[in-house]
Protein backbone atom coordinates (compact mmCIF):
# COMPACT_ATOMS: atom_id res chain seq x y z
CA UNK A 1 0.00 0.00 0.00
CA UNK A 2 1.33 3.60 -0.77
CA UNK A 3 -0.02 7.14 0.26
CA UNK A 4 -1.07 7.37 -3.55
CA UNK A 5 -3.03 4.41 -3.33
CA UNK A 6 -5.01 6.08 -0.31
CA UNK A 7 -5.32 8.82 -2.20
CA UNK A 8 -3.12 11.77 -1.02
CA UNK A 9 -2.70 14.85 -3.17
CA UNK A 10 0.48 14.90 -4.50
CA UNK A 11 2.02 17.90 -2.54
CA UNK A 12 1.18 16.04 0.71
CA UNK A 13 2.84 12.40 -0.59
CA UNK A 14 5.57 14.39 -1.59
CA UNK A 15 6.40 15.62 1.55
CA UNK A 16 5.39 12.15 3.44
CA UNK A 17 8.33 10.57 1.06
CA UNK A 18 10.80 13.51 2.11
CA UNK A 19 10.20 12.53 5.78
CA UNK A 20 11.14 9.08 4.44
CA UNK A 21 7.92 7.94 4.95
CA UNK A 22 7.84 5.13 2.40
CA UNK A 23 4.32 3.14 3.05
CA UNK A 24 1.17 4.19 5.54
CA UNK A 25 1.59 2.57 8.99
CA UNK A 26 -1.18 0.33 10.05
CA UNK A 27 -3.46 3.12 11.43
CA UNK A 28 -3.06 5.64 8.44
CA UNK A 29 -3.81 2.95 6.80
CA UNK A 30 -7.16 2.01 8.61
CA UNK A 31 -8.15 5.65 9.47
CA UNK A 32 -7.39 7.85 6.27
CA UNK A 33 -9.46 6.58 3.41
CA UNK A 34 -12.66 6.81 6.23
CA UNK A 35 -11.42 10.10 7.52
CA UNK A 36 -11.15 11.59 3.89
CA UNK A 37 -14.54 10.47 3.49
CA UNK A 38 -15.86 12.83 6.51
CA UNK A 39 -16.39 10.28 9.32
CA UNK A 40 -15.73 10.73 13.21
CA UNK A 41 -12.79 8.60 14.84
CA UNK A 42 -12.47 7.04 17.59
CA UNK A 43 -8.88 5.87 17.01
CA UNK A 44 -7.07 3.30 19.91
CA UNK A 45 -3.50 3.92 19.61
CA UNK A 46 -0.25 5.29 21.33
CA UNK A 47 2.09 7.64 20.03
CA UNK A 48 4.85 5.77 18.11
CA UNK A 49 1.76 4.12 15.88
CA UNK A 50 2.09 7.28 13.07
CA UNK A 51 -1.26 8.33 14.49
CA UNK A 52 -0.26 12.07 14.07
CA UNK A 53 -0.09 11.68 10.56
CA UNK A 54 -3.28 9.64 10.35
CA UNK A 55 -5.40 12.58 11.54
CA UNK A 56 -2.75 15.72 10.30
CA UNK A 57 -2.73 14.16 6.41
CA UNK A 58 -6.33 14.05 6.08
CA UNK A 59 -6.90 17.00 7.59
CA UNK A 60 -4.54 19.09 5.59
CA UNK A 61 -5.82 17.07 2.14
CA UNK A 62 -9.58 18.08 3.17
CA UNK A 63 -8.83 22.05 3.78
CA UNK A 64 -6.51 22.02 1.00
CA UNK A 65 -9.11 21.43 -1.29
CA UNK A 66 -12.20 23.41 0.39
CA UNK A 67 -9.66 26.08 -0.17
CA UNK A 68 -8.70 25.59 -3.72
CA UNK A 69 -12.62 25.37 -4.25
CA UNK A 70 -13.83 28.21 -2.16
CA UNK A 71 -10.62 30.79 -1.02
CA UNK A 72 -9.37 31.44 1.70
CA UNK A 73 -11.76 31.59 4.36
CA UNK A 74 -11.05 33.61 7.49
CA UNK A 75 -11.36 31.08 10.81
CA UNK A 76 -10.02 28.54 12.86
CA UNK A 77 -10.67 25.11 10.87
CA UNK A 78 -9.16 22.78 12.51
CA UNK A 79 -8.41 22.29 16.33
CA UNK A 80 -5.92 19.97 18.00
CA UNK A 81 -5.70 19.40 21.78
CA UNK A 82 -3.18 17.79 22.84
CA UNK A 83 -2.08 17.06 26.76
CA UNK A 84 1.45 18.38 26.59
CA UNK A 85 2.84 21.49 25.40
CA UNK A 86 6.44 19.09 23.78
CA UNK A 87 3.21 16.83 22.13
CA UNK A 88 1.06 19.94 20.76
CA UNK A 89 4.62 21.55 19.58
CA UNK A 90 5.48 17.93 17.76
CA UNK A 91 1.99 17.94 16.56
CA UNK A 92 2.55 21.36 14.69
CA UNK A 93 5.78 20.25 13.41
CA UNK A 94 4.14 18.03 11.85
CA UNK A 95 1.37 19.84 10.03
CA UNK A 96 4.20 22.07 8.92
CA UNK A 97 6.28 19.21 7.70
CA UNK A 98 3.21 17.29 5.63
CA UNK A 99 1.95 20.43 4.41
CA UNK A 100 4.94 22.34 3.29
CA UNK A 101 3.67 23.07 0.05
CA UNK A 102 0.25 24.23 0.71
CA UNK A 103 -1.22 27.66 1.68
CA UNK A 104 -2.68 26.41 4.60
CA UNK A 105 -1.63 27.73 8.07
CA UNK A 106 -1.33 26.48 11.45
CA UNK A 107 0.18 27.74 14.82
CA UNK A 108 0.45 26.19 18.12
CA UNK A 109 -0.78 27.56 22.10
CA UNK A 110 0.52 26.37 25.61
CA UNK A 111 0.97 27.40 28.69
CA UNK A 112 4.21 28.67 30.88
CA UNK A 113 5.59 31.24 27.96
CA UNK A 114 3.94 34.74 27.06
CA UNK A 115 0.97 34.84 25.39
CA UNK A 116 2.28 37.90 22.99
CA UNK A 117 3.94 35.71 20.47
CA UNK A 118 0.69 32.96 19.81
CA UNK A 119 -2.10 36.30 20.51
CA UNK A 120 0.08 38.18 17.41
CA UNK A 121 -0.61 34.39 15.43
CA UNK A 122 -4.16 34.57 16.08
CA UNK A 123 -4.84 38.26 15.18
CA UNK A 124 -3.44 37.50 11.79
CA UNK A 125 -5.53 34.81 11.22
CA UNK A 126 -4.39 30.70 11.52
CA UNK A 127 -6.47 27.87 9.58
CA UNK A 128 -5.35 25.21 12.26
CA UNK A 129 -4.74 25.45 15.91
CA UNK A 130 -2.75 22.70 17.99
CA UNK A 131 -3.47 23.83 21.85
CA UNK A 132 -2.90 22.72 25.35
CA UNK A 133 -6.36 22.70 27.13
CA UNK A 134 -5.23 25.51 29.73
CA UNK A 135 -4.15 28.00 27.59
CA UNK A 136 -6.39 27.48 24.74
CA UNK A 137 -9.34 28.37 27.29
CA UNK A 138 -7.52 31.20 28.68
CA UNK A 139 -7.10 33.36 25.43
CA UNK A 140 -10.60 31.61 24.80
CA UNK A 141 -11.92 34.11 27.87
CA UNK A 142 -10.13 36.90 26.49
CA UNK A 143 -11.52 36.80 23.00
CA UNK A 144 -8.44 36.14 21.31
CA UNK A 145 -9.87 32.85 19.86
CA UNK A 146 -13.06 32.04 18.40
CA UNK A 147 -13.98 28.38 17.89
CA UNK A 148 -17.24 29.14 15.26
CA UNK A 149 -15.26 28.08 12.45
CA UNK A 150 -14.23 24.79 13.57
CA UNK A 151 -14.75 21.76 10.68
CA UNK A 152 -12.30 19.53 12.14
CA UNK A 153 -12.06 18.89 15.92
CA UNK A 154 -9.05 16.36 17.45
CA UNK A 155 -8.90 15.12 21.12
CA UNK A 156 -5.15 13.38 21.20
CA UNK A 157 -3.83 11.22 24.16
CA UNK A 158 -7.72 11.75 25.60
CA UNK A 159 -6.30 9.44 28.65
CA UNK A 160 -3.86 11.35 29.26
CA UNK A 161 -6.18 14.57 29.45
CA UNK A 162 -8.03 12.87 32.09
CA UNK A 163 -4.73 12.07 34.41
CA UNK A 164 -3.47 15.38 34.19
CA UNK A 165 -6.90 16.76 35.30
CA UNK A 166 -7.68 18.48 31.68
CA UNK A 167 -11.00 16.91 31.50
CA UNK A 168 -12.69 20.24 32.74
CA UNK A 169 -11.31 22.73 30.87
CA UNK A 170 -11.97 20.38 27.51
CA UNK A 171 -15.54 20.42 28.80
CA UNK A 172 -15.45 23.73 28.79
CA UNK A 173 -14.05 24.08 25.14
CA UNK A 174 -16.36 21.62 23.65
CA UNK A 175 -19.69 23.28 23.69
CA UNK A 176 -17.51 26.35 22.30
CA UNK A 177 -17.59 24.24 18.68
CA UNK A 178 -20.21 24.15 16.15
CA UNK A 179 -21.97 20.84 16.55
CA UNK A 180 -21.61 20.29 12.50
CA UNK A 181 -17.83 19.08 12.90
CA UNK A 182 -15.95 15.39 11.89
CA UNK A 183 -14.39 14.92 15.32
CA UNK A 184 -10.77 12.83 16.00
CA UNK A 185 -10.31 10.78 19.22
CA UNK A 186 -7.20 8.93 19.97
CA UNK A 187 -6.70 7.37 23.37
CA UNK A 188 -3.89 4.41 24.20
CA UNK A 189 -6.34 3.38 26.77
CA UNK A 190 -10.35 3.46 27.38
CA UNK A 191 -11.64 4.01 31.18
CA UNK A 192 -14.99 4.44 31.47
CA UNK A 193 -14.85 8.09 31.60
CA UNK A 194 -12.87 7.84 28.07
CA UNK A 195 -15.10 6.08 26.47
CA UNK A 196 -18.63 8.56 27.54
CA UNK A 197 -16.59 11.06 26.93
CA UNK A 198 -15.86 9.58 23.52
CA UNK A 199 -19.47 8.87 23.30
CA UNK A 200 -20.93 12.27 23.70
CA UNK A 201 -18.34 13.59 21.03
CA UNK A 202 -18.60 11.55 18.26
CA UNK A 203 -20.87 10.66 15.66
CA UNK A 204 -20.92 6.71 14.02
CA UNK A 205 -17.80 6.63 14.67
CA UNK A 206 -14.93 4.36 12.54
CA UNK A 207 -13.30 2.54 15.44
CA UNK A 208 -9.56 1.72 15.23
CA UNK A 209 -7.81 -0.11 17.30
CA UNK A 210 -3.74 -0.78 16.98
CA UNK A 211 -0.81 -1.98 18.99
CA UNK A 212 1.97 0.02 19.37
CA UNK A 213 4.41 -0.28 16.37
CA UNK A 214 6.83 0.11 19.02
CA UNK A 215 6.56 -3.29 20.82
CA UNK A 216 9.46 -3.27 23.13
CA UNK A 217 10.52 -7.10 22.49
CA UNK A 218 10.26 -6.68 18.67
CA UNK A 219 11.62 -2.88 17.62
CA UNK A 220 14.20 -2.88 20.49
CA UNK A 221 17.60 -4.57 21.49
CA UNK A 222 17.33 -4.25 25.34
CA UNK A 223 20.11 -5.16 27.77
CA UNK A 224 21.13 -4.56 31.31
CA UNK A 225 24.51 -3.71 32.89
CA UNK A 226 24.61 -4.49 36.60
CA UNK A 227 26.75 -1.54 37.85
CA UNK A 228 27.03 0.25 41.02
CA UNK A 229 25.78 3.63 41.55
CA UNK A 230 29.07 5.09 42.00
CA UNK A 231 30.58 3.68 38.27
CA UNK A 232 27.47 4.67 36.63
CA UNK A 233 29.26 8.01 34.82
CA UNK A 234 32.17 6.15 34.31
CA UNK A 235 29.99 2.90 32.82
CA UNK A 236 27.91 5.79 30.79
CA UNK A 237 31.24 7.73 29.46
CA UNK A 238 32.44 4.14 28.07
CA UNK A 239 29.36 2.83 26.77
CA UNK A 240 28.95 6.26 24.58
CA UNK A 241 32.61 5.95 23.47
CA UNK A 242 32.99 2.43 22.62
CA UNK A 243 29.08 1.95 21.30
CA UNK A 244 30.22 4.72 19.36
CA UNK A 245 26.93 6.20 20.81
CA UNK A 246 25.63 9.49 18.62
CA UNK A 247 23.12 10.29 19.70
CA UNK A 248 20.91 9.17 23.29
CA UNK A 249 18.38 10.16 25.22
CA UNK A 250 19.50 9.13 28.64
CA UNK A 251 16.80 8.65 31.49
CA UNK A 252 17.41 9.96 35.35
CA UNK A 253 15.21 9.53 37.99
CA UNK A 254 15.69 12.75 39.50
CA UNK A 255 16.02 16.29 38.28
CA UNK A 256 19.29 16.89 40.40
CA UNK A 257 20.28 13.26 38.96
CA UNK A 258 19.53 14.78 35.33
CA UNK A 259 21.80 18.01 35.77
CA UNK A 260 24.84 15.91 37.15
CA UNK A 261 24.93 13.52 34.46
CA UNK A 262 24.94 15.79 31.63
CA UNK A 263 27.39 18.01 33.65
CA UNK A 264 30.28 15.00 33.98
CA UNK A 265 29.21 13.92 30.22
CA UNK A 266 30.37 18.04 29.32
CA UNK A 267 32.96 17.15 31.27
CA UNK A 268 34.50 14.91 29.26
CA UNK A 269 34.13 16.38 26.28
CA UNK A 270 30.46 15.25 25.36
CA UNK A 271 27.94 17.45 24.18
CA UNK A 272 24.95 16.58 27.06
CA UNK A 273 21.68 19.13 28.41
CA UNK A 274 19.09 18.12 30.99
CA UNK A 275 15.80 18.83 30.30
CA UNK A 276 13.15 18.58 33.71
CA UNK A 277 10.65 20.36 35.34
CA UNK A 278 13.22 22.84 37.26
CA UNK A 279 13.90 24.33 33.52
CA UNK A 280 11.77 27.28 31.73
CA UNK A 281 9.98 26.26 29.09
CA UNK A 282 12.34 28.15 26.64
CA UNK A 283 15.47 26.25 28.35
CA UNK A 284 13.63 22.80 27.51
CA UNK A 285 13.00 23.94 24.09
CA UNK A 286 16.30 24.55 23.20
CA UNK A 287 17.66 21.55 24.25
CA UNK A 288 15.00 19.77 22.49
CA UNK A 289 15.95 20.94 19.71
CA UNK A 290 19.70 21.08 19.72
CA UNK A 291 19.20 17.48 20.44
CA UNK A 292 17.04 17.17 17.48
CA UNK A 293 18.97 18.91 14.93
CA UNK A 294 21.70 16.96 16.60
CA UNK A 295 24.43 19.63 18.04
CA UNK A 296 23.54 18.20 21.22
CA UNK A 297 24.68 14.17 21.38
CA UNK A 298 22.82 13.34 24.92
CA UNK A 299 19.54 14.62 26.38
CA UNK A 300 19.62 13.91 29.89
CA UNK A 301 15.48 13.96 30.70
CA UNK A 302 13.27 13.06 33.68
CA UNK A 303 10.37 10.85 33.34
CA UNK A 304 7.87 13.95 33.31
CA UNK A 305 10.08 16.36 31.32
CA UNK A 306 10.13 13.66 28.41
CA UNK A 307 6.55 12.84 27.77
CA UNK A 308 6.00 13.56 23.89
CA UNK A 309 9.31 13.48 23.16
CA UNK A 310 9.60 12.26 19.94
CA UNK A 311 12.89 12.39 18.20
CA UNK A 312 12.96 11.10 14.23
CA UNK A 313 15.59 8.02 14.16
CA UNK A 314 16.41 8.00 17.57
CA UNK A 315 19.02 5.01 17.81
CA UNK A 316 19.56 4.73 21.46
CA UNK A 317 18.07 4.72 24.99
CA UNK A 318 19.93 4.62 28.00
CA UNK A 319 18.21 4.21 31.45
CA UNK A 320 20.66 5.52 33.64
CA UNK A 321 18.41 5.01 36.74
CA UNK A 322 15.63 2.18 36.37
CA UNK A 323 11.90 3.76 36.76
CA UNK A 324 10.35 2.60 39.75
CA UNK A 325 7.07 1.77 37.73
CA UNK A 326 7.25 -0.84 35.29
CA UNK A 327 5.62 0.40 32.76
CA UNK A 328 7.45 3.92 32.27
CA UNK A 329 10.55 2.02 31.54
CA UNK A 330 8.00 0.23 28.24
CA UNK A 331 7.42 3.72 27.94
CA UNK A 332 10.91 5.21 27.63
CA UNK A 333 12.39 2.68 25.48
CA UNK A 334 9.51 2.94 23.51
CA UNK A 335 11.08 7.04 22.18
CA UNK A 336 13.31 4.65 19.84
CA UNK A 337 12.50 1.36 17.36
CA UNK A 338 9.90 4.12 16.47
CA UNK A 339 7.77 3.09 12.83
CA UNK A 340 9.67 -0.20 11.90
CA UNK A 341 13.06 1.31 12.72
CA UNK A 342 15.23 -0.96 15.29
CA UNK A 343 16.28 0.81 18.51
CA UNK A 344 18.85 -0.10 21.18
CA UNK A 345 17.69 0.34 25.27
CA UNK A 346 20.78 -0.09 27.54
CA UNK A 347 19.83 0.10 31.50
CA UNK A 348 22.02 0.54 34.15
CA UNK A 349 21.21 -1.73 37.37
CA UNK A 350 22.65 -1.14 40.76
CA UNK A 351 22.08 -3.40 43.56
CA UNK A 352 19.52 -1.27 45.05
CA UNK A 353 17.49 -1.25 42.09
CA UNK A 354 17.24 -5.07 41.36
CA UNK A 355 13.51 -5.20 42.58
CA UNK A 356 12.86 -2.80 39.96
CA UNK A 357 14.65 -4.76 37.44
CA UNK A 358 12.61 -7.98 38.54
CA UNK A 359 8.86 -5.63 38.40
CA UNK A 360 10.49 -4.68 34.66
CA UNK A 361 11.34 -8.25 33.83
CA UNK A 362 7.65 -8.95 34.84
CA UNK A 363 6.14 -6.86 32.64
CA UNK A 364 8.47 -7.91 29.71
CA UNK A 365 7.77 -11.10 27.31
CA UNK A 366 11.07 -12.19 28.30
CA UNK A 367 13.77 -11.21 30.76
CA UNK A 368 16.45 -7.89 29.61
CA UNK A 369 19.62 -9.57 28.32
CA UNK A 370 22.41 -9.14 30.45
CA UNK A 371 25.81 -7.41 29.28
CA UNK A 372 28.49 -10.41 29.78
CA UNK A 373 31.07 -8.34 31.15
CA UNK A 374 32.18 -4.43 31.77
CA UNK A 375 34.81 -3.09 33.28
CA UNK A 376 32.69 -2.38 36.42
CA UNK A 377 31.64 -5.81 37.81
CA UNK A 378 29.26 -5.33 40.84
CA UNK A 379 30.79 -6.60 43.63
CA UNK A 380 29.62 -9.97 44.56
CA UNK A 381 28.63 -8.79 47.86
CA UNK A 382 25.88 -7.11 46.98
CA UNK A 383 24.53 -9.04 44.05
CA UNK A 384 21.03 -11.30 44.85
CA UNK A 385 22.05 -14.19 43.53
CA UNK A 386 19.64 -16.19 41.20
CA UNK A 387 18.21 -19.52 43.15
CA UNK A 388 20.19 -22.42 42.01
CA UNK A 389 18.35 -24.46 39.48
CA UNK A 390 15.11 -22.48 40.87
CA UNK A 391 12.16 -22.57 37.98
CA UNK A 392 12.60 -19.13 36.40
CA UNK A 393 14.95 -18.01 38.93
CA UNK A 394 16.43 -16.35 35.75
CA UNK A 395 13.39 -13.99 35.73
CA UNK A 396 14.89 -10.38 37.20
CA UNK A 397 17.60 -12.50 39.08
CA UNK A 398 20.73 -10.89 39.36
CA UNK A 399 23.05 -12.79 37.23
CA UNK A 400 26.53 -13.29 38.30
CA UNK A 401 28.31 -11.01 35.54
CA UNK A 402 30.57 -13.65 33.80
CA UNK A 403 28.51 -16.63 33.39
CA UNK A 404 27.52 -15.59 29.76
CA UNK A 405 26.41 -18.53 27.41
CA UNK A 406 25.05 -21.12 29.83
CA UNK A 407 21.82 -19.90 30.68
CA UNK A 408 19.85 -20.98 27.75
CA UNK A 409 19.30 -17.41 27.12
CA UNK A 410 22.21 -16.85 24.09
CA UNK A 411 22.10 -13.72 23.33
CA UNK A 412 25.45 -12.91 21.89
CA UNK A 413 24.73 -11.73 18.65
CA UNK A 414 23.64 -8.24 19.81
CA UNK A 415 26.08 -5.92 19.27
CA UNK A 416 25.22 -3.90 22.52
CA UNK A 417 26.42 -7.24 23.89
CA UNK A 418 29.90 -6.25 22.93
CA UNK A 419 32.47 -7.53 25.44
CA UNK A 420 34.57 -4.36 26.94
P1 LIG B 1 3.37 9.27 16.10
O1 LIG B 1 2.73 7.99 16.53
O2 LIG B 1 2.47 10.12 15.30
O3 LIG B 1 3.99 9.99 17.27
O4 LIG B 1 4.56 8.89 15.08
C1 LIG B 1 5.67 8.17 15.50
C2 LIG B 1 6.86 8.33 14.59
O5 LIG B 1 6.66 7.65 13.37
C3 LIG B 1 7.20 9.76 14.22
O6 LIG B 1 8.58 9.93 14.34
C4 LIG B 1 6.76 9.90 12.77
O7 LIG B 1 7.57 10.83 12.10
C5 LIG B 1 6.97 8.49 12.26
N1 LIG B 1 6.02 8.08 11.19
C6 LIG B 1 4.72 8.35 11.10
N2 LIG B 1 4.18 7.77 10.00
C7 LIG B 1 5.18 7.11 9.38
C8 LIG B 1 5.25 6.31 8.19
N3 LIG B 1 4.19 6.06 7.42
N4 LIG B 1 6.47 5.79 7.86
C9 LIG B 1 7.56 6.03 8.62
N5 LIG B 1 7.55 6.77 9.75
C10 LIG B 1 6.37 7.30 10.13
Amino acid sequence: MTFEELNIIDPIAQALKKKGYTSPSPIQEKAIPFLLMGRDLFGCAQTGTGKTAAFAVPILQMLHKKEEQSGKRPGIKALILAPTRELAIQIDESFRDYGKALTLTHTVIFGGVSQSKQTQALRRGVDIVIATPGRLLDLMNQGFVKLDKVEFFVLDEADRMLDMGFIHDIKRIIPKLPAQRQTLFFSATIPNEIKSLADSLLKNPLQVQVAAVSAPAEAVKQTVYYVEKGDKNALLHMVIEKELIKHALVFTRTKHGADKVAKELNRKGISAEAIHGNKSQNARQKALTGFKNRTIRILVATDIASRGIDVDKLTHVINYELPEIPETYVHRIGRTGRAGESGIALSFCGSEEIDNLKDINKLLPKNIDVAATHKFPVGIKNVARPKPGGGGGQRGGFRNSNNSGNSGNSRNAHPARRRF
